[in-house]
């Protein structure tokens, strides 16, 4: 018996297991479990079988497509994909811009944009951060320029994800520079295939190609693409923010990694013992435990304020969240030691034939743990978050 939940909770829950069970494909999971690259198609098989049966938007309200779940239910169903291991729904097109175009959108934006984010017709990503304007994201200065129906966009995102894969963009532009720089910012929803967008990858420590600079070179956007008002995007683009850091904490993944560390830690020998029998390799196990433990009931807390968006409760989430993935990849190397690099770079894809020296637990960990340096940087970088717990949590 679970304490936590209700026995209607407990009954959703199962109900939840039993559809992942017969309906997550054994390839992708695979793939998740044992930390492999997935691909755009992975992505997509699992957004349209969600999609099929009506969860693939947990968040969004019933009349838009959402399954008009509670917040309990909603963490829940994250839970259980987490320990099922599925792949993310990604959360550019269903978690950032559908609540923005929900909120301030056209009646003609959200009757086009909304059914083909539900069906993953398109791809977004997220077009914010520019050199030189990412915790100071107000700085932007790719500029929009209106001409008759359309603005004419010139300028340059970066650290743009999955860019390379995506049919459109929200970005942040500059339409007025005279004004205080919050003042002078509008959200365009911009055509990725559009004449004068330039896609460029950055490769990432891990070798990965997850992050990209995107450049608009005389780019002709539609007036009809414009959210809400030209010059108010700064007060959209932070209701976006709040929605982004919501699910940041990912309990239910530290959790199954936590599962993957102690099953990784009994296998490996130290001094003729396995390494989880090591007192100081315990200890530092149990110690993130406890702090795992500790965040999965603020987390309930944050919940049971049925009905209130998290306010500054989302940056202690997103910091001691992202501590713990952090640590969580320190210790699985630490454990896998000299084997946690493959001896054939594509196993990592999980396509190739790979070595028959590779490890398949270990040979992904050093990787992931490369990869993993970016939680504390993206989501609004954990330095600010703890700027915004100072201020507004402690009030100094
Ligand atoms: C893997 C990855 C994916 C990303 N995906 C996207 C995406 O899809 N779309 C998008 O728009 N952006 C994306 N970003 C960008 C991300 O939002 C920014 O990197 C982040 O906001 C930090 O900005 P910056 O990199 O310009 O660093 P800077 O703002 O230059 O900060 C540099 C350092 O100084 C610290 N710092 C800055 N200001 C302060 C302050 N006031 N007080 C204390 N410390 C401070 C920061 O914490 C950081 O450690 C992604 C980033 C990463 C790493």
């Amino acid at each position: 018996m679970d304490l936590r939940y209700s026995s209607a909770d407990l009954a959703f829950r199962d109900q939840v297991r039993a559809f992942l069970d017969s309906h997550l494909p054994q390839d992708l999971r695979a793939k998740v479990l044992g930390h492999l690259r997935l691909s755009k198609d992975d992505f997509v098989r699992w957004h349209r079988i969600l999609a099929q049966q009506g969860w693939v938007a947990p968040g969004w309200p019933a009349e838009f497509g959402g399954p008009g779940w509670t917040p309990v239910q909603r963490h829940i169903f994250e839970e259980e994909c987490a320990r099922a291991g599925t792949p993310r729904v990604m959360p550019f097109g269903i978690d950032m811009v559908a609540p923005v175009i929900m909120a301030f959108g056209s009646q003609e934006q959200k009757e086009y944009f909304l059914p083909r984010i539900l069906s993953c017709e398109d791809w977004w990503c997220q077009g914010y951060s520019e050199p030189g304007a990412g915790s100071d994201l107000a700085s932007l200065k790719t500029t929009a320029v209106r001409d008759g129906d359309h603005y004419v966009v010139n300028g340059q995102k970066t650290w743009t994800t999955l860019a390379q894969h995506a049919d459109m963009i929200f970005c942040l532009v500059r339409t007025d520079s005279a004004v205080r720089k919050q003042e002078g910012i509008s959200f365009l929803l911009v055509d990725m295939h559009a004449p004068g967008v330039t896609v460029r990858p950055i490769i990432m420590l891990d070798e990965d190609h997850e992050v990209n600079e995107v450049f608009f070179d005389n780019v002709r956007v539609p007036v009809a693409n414009l959210v809400g008002q030209e010059n108010r995007g700064w007060t959209y683009a932070k209701y976006l923010l709040g929605h982004e850091r919501t699910g940041i904490a990912a309990v239910g993944r530290s959790k199954r990694e936590l599962h993957f560390l102690k099953r990784l830690a009994r296998r490996e020998q130290r001094n003729g013992r396995p390494l989880l029998e090591d007192p100081l390799f315990a200890a530092k196990v149990a110690d993130l435990e406890i702090e795992l433990m500790a965040l999965e009931t603020t987390v309930l807390r944050v919940l049971a304020q049925a009905g209130k968006a998290p306010g500054p409760e989302a940056s202690l989430l997103k910091v001691r969240g992202t501590d713990i993935q952090q640590t969580l990849t320190e210790l699985m190397l630490e454990a896998a030691g000299p084997m946690a690099l493959p001896f054939d770079p594509a196993f990592l894809e999980g396509e190739a034939e790979h070595s028959v020296a590779d490890d398949d637990m270990a040979a992904p960990l050093a990787a992931h743990y490369f990869n993993y340096r970016k939680t504390s940087i993206y989501g609004g970088s954990n330095e600010i978050q703890r700027n915004i717990i100072t201020q507004m949590i402690l009030g100094l």
